[in-house]
């Protein structure tokens, strides 16, 4: 993926490249099993304010893979096909989604480490970016349950 800045734009080479990458994208996309599920929990980067660390990492590492692509396109292309498949898209706002234990709830800044997430108060302990998918899921089956009742077949992004 790091093939593109180094092409030319606008050669053969460079359009391959950004062919290569729009196949990438096309594969993560349909690997979403939208045939089966009824709602997607998305984290609701948009609510993430401009030019703060969160984004700018987030935005560095995106684009240090997918060329030109930030993670809000590739969300606005994930929105598109849900749309089209009839499925529901759940945007959640990420906020203390990294701090909060997703077993017990406890929430503190002191929970994360890296990459790894701790809970200081039960020990809880696995990969901190699961973690915090968990806790956007379980935010949005809460939101769920008081809206439409009980919901089958969710996928957490
Ligand atoms: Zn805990």
């Amino acid at each position: 993926m790091n093939k593109i800045h180094r092409k030319q734009p606008g050669s053969k080479a460079f359009k391959r490249a950004l062919k290569e990458r729009d196949y990438y994208i096309n594969r993560i996309v349909k690997e979403i099993p939208l045939a089966e599920v009824k709602t997607l929990v998305l984290e609701n980067i948009k609510d993430i304010k401009k030019n703060t660390r969160k984004e700018k990492k987030l935005n560095k590492e995106f684009r240090s893979k997918f060329q030109r692509w930030t993670y809000s396109k590739l969300i606005s292309r994930i929105q598109q096909l849900s749309e089209v498949g009839g499925v529901h898209c759940q945007m959640i706002a990420p906020a203390y989604t990294s701090q909060t234990c997703s077993k017990c709830g406890f929430v503190h800044t002191l929970n994360r480490n890296g990459e790894i997430f701790k809970c200081r108060q039960c020990g809880y302990t696995l990969d901190t970016d699961y973690n915090a998918s968990l806790n956007i899921l379980n935010l949005g089956l809460a939101q769920q349950s008081m809206v439409a009742g009980n919901m089958k077949g969710n996928v957490c992004l």
